[in-house]
């Protein structure tokens, strides 16, 4: 008998694994702040450029033919400046040859870390609301989402936290890894010292791998540390991080993203790393690479800036009638729009903003596995000049005007 599926394969090419993702938000909403002229307070990049030793070091590289192909595992000198990076800022020692791999961006770092580790029906412990990719690349590698919720502290001190019963309940036999992001996108929040020696235990207790996405990490206000993962005890062992150049150097467009973690770690996932993209980006590894040995006062500099720009943010927030939870670091500040939608909408209010006032922000219910549970919550960028700021905050006063 011949095959004859329901519906023919040139109607629907799609495979069922990304069946239930549409495009994802941040194009959505960036279309939508074009078609609008709306102020783009949603995807979060910055509206200035990075440091001209970081800009320049990529022009040079282009002139000077650094212009084809670089090494499968990146180019040597940026894999050293990464090592030596780490060792500078946590005093974690990695073999450049072995246990660093540079990628195109930390989401394919986090692609080649889940397609490389997963198994179907593995599965992965993590927190929502989560990075919009995670779930994705899950689905791909046919692994299965095990979410625990992060919640606002509405209580006290507005923090996102979670119940440790429920984390320990989202393990069970087939648990192959966690996956961890500190600082959190989008709630803006750092995981302590004791929430992450919490975690680390409990996946040590099931022999769980741990997969940490630290992209933020030199994006943190006053009052708060960063923390990395491998820096517990015992914990290196099993963990693999990843970052990028994007958000420290503000250029989310070079996607030049790394990991380091166990030589077994990093190979599992260039082995898929090695078929998606192969390489890229050549003269922006040298640039970057230029970038982490930038001295200490760029790093201060950088979340003294971003923080001033959060505090400006924030009032316009509060006087618009949100309920405003304070980040701890990111571009990010999540509010709950009730006070000023009660039917709690995020997607409708997100739609509606830019046309009304001129804003966009992004739904955060989009980056939970249960959609319910974020779904009154919305996303503000202020990686933005102080200008943009003051002009969205204009608008945003004009709420329900
Ligand atoms: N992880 C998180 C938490 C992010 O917010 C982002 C967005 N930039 C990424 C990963 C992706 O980083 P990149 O642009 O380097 O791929
Ligand atoms: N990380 C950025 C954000 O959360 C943008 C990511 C993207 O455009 N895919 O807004």
């Amino acid at each position: 008998m011949l095959y004859a599926p329901d519906v023919a394969a040139v109607d629907q090419p799609l495979t069922s694994k990304l069946a239930a993702f549409g495009t994802t938000i941040f194009a959505e909403m960036s279309a939508l702040a074009v078609r609008t002229g709306a102020i783009n307070l949603g995807q979060g990049f910055p509206d200035t450029d990075g440091p001209t030793e970081v800009l320049d070091a990529a022009v040079d590289a282009i002139r000077t033919g650094v212009n084809q192909y670089p090494p499968g595992p990146g180019m040597p000198v940026l894999r050293e400046a990464i090592a030596e990076h780490q060792e500078r800022f946590y005093g974690l020692s990695f073999d450049p040859d072995t246990e660093v791999l540079v990628t195109a961006g930390a989401t394919e770092a986090l692609a080649g870390a889940l397609l490389g580790m997963l198994d179907a029906g593995d599965e992965v412990v993590l927190f929502e609301p989560m990075y919009d990719s995670y779930q994705a690349c899950i689905a791909l590698a046919e692994g299965v989402v095990k979410p625990v919720v992060l919640r606002p502290d509405v209580e006290g001190d507005g923090r996102y936290g979670f119940d440790r019963d429920e984390f320990r309940a989202a393990f069970s036999a087939r648990t192959k890894l966690v996956l961890l992001n500190t600082p959190h996108n989008p709630t803006g929040k750092v995981f302590t010292r004791d929430e992450l020696t919490f975690i680390g235990e409990v996946a040590a207790e099931h022999d769980a791998l741990i997969v940490t996405d630290e992209v933020y990490e030199h994006l943190v206000f006053s009052g708060a540390t960063h923390v990395p993962m491998a820096t517990l005890p015992g914990m290196a062992e099993r963990t693999l991080t990843i970052s990028s150049g994007g958000k420290t150097f503000n250029t989310t467009g070079w996607k030049t993203g790394w990991m380091t973690g166990p030589a077994t770690m990093v190979s599992a996932a260039k082995m898929a790393k090695q078929f998606l993209t192969f390489v890229n980006g050549a003269p922006f590894q040298p640039a970057i690479a230029a970038g982490l040995r930038l001295g200490d006062d760029f790093y201060t500099g950088l979340a003294a800036d971003l923080e001033a720009k959060r505090d400006r943010l924030l009032p316009g927030l509060y006087a618009a009638g949100f309920d405003v939870f304070v980040p701890e670091a990111t571009y990010f500040t999540t509010v709950d729009i009730r006070p000023v939608r009660p039917d709690g909408d995020g997607i409708a209010f997100c739609l509606d903003l830019p046309v009304d006032v001129g804003v966009v922000a992004i739904p955060t219910q989009v980056f939970y596995a249960n959609p319910e549970h974020g779904r009154h919550l919305v996303r503000f960028a202020c990686c933005k000049q102080f200008e943009v700021i003051d002009a969205a905050v204009e608008r945003l006063s004009t709420l329900g005007a």
